[in-house]
């Protein structure tokens, strides 16, 4: 279900509420664990939906940094690439979180443009599990996505993939404050 579409310089940016391993995009987002091995959530649901070539990929790969990104195919699920990256696990908000998680989708918006990516979804990285502050999350998630855009210039369509629709509601909220005038 679509909430909300804007148009921020020439990308479509949309909210949606939608379970992201259906989503035929060219890259979904993963919320992925240090290890890249596979977890519960977003993770497990996203190596569910992929099989099993997925996590033959990922121990390739060695695991990843809390703070960055690493690239994959799709396999069995209908978007051609997943992106894994790593959220920060909140602690009160004194250890680094926001940087960690604004450099989450900087890493995955990178990955976007050195692949030539025209399509992205993501979900709600670290608010499930790793606890961090839904709204404060999807401030960071809406405003770092948009100033990557220009880095990023064949992505022309954002989804911000929600599994719920007060998570939709914040970042419907988050589109309009930096999305600026229609
Ligand atoms: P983290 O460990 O980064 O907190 P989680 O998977 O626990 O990751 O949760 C991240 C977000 O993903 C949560 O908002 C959760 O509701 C959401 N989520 C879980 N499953 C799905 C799914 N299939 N599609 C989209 N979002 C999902």
């Amino acid at each position: 279900m679509t909430m909300l579409r804007r148009r921020v310089g020439g990308a479509e940016l949309e909210v949606i509420v939608a379970d992201i391993t259906t989503l035929g995009v060219d890259a979904i987002v993963n919320a992925a664990n240090t290890s890249l091995l596979g977890g519960g959530g977003v993770d497990g649901a996203i190596h569910r939906a992929a099989g099993p070539d997925l996590v033959a990929e990922c121990r390739m790969l060695h695991g990843c940094k809390t703070g960055d990104a690493k690239i994959t195919r799709g396999y069995r699920l209908k978007a051609a690439h997943v992106i894994h990256t790593v959220g920060p696990i909140w602690n009160g908000g004194t250890l680094g979180e926001d940087d960690l998680l604004v450099s989450c989708y900087r890493r995955s918006m990178e990955l976007c443009g050195k692949h030539r990516l025209t399509s992205v979804a993501f979900p709600a990285i670290s608010t499930g599990v790793y606890r961090f502050p839904a709204e404060r999350a999807a401030d960071i998630a809406v405003r770092t996505t948009i100033e990557m855009l220009p880095q990023a210039p064949s992505v022309a369509r954002v989804v911000f993939c929600c599994f719920s629709e007060p998570g939709a509601s914040l970042h419907s909220e988050a589109l309009v404050r930096h999305s600026g005038p229609c």
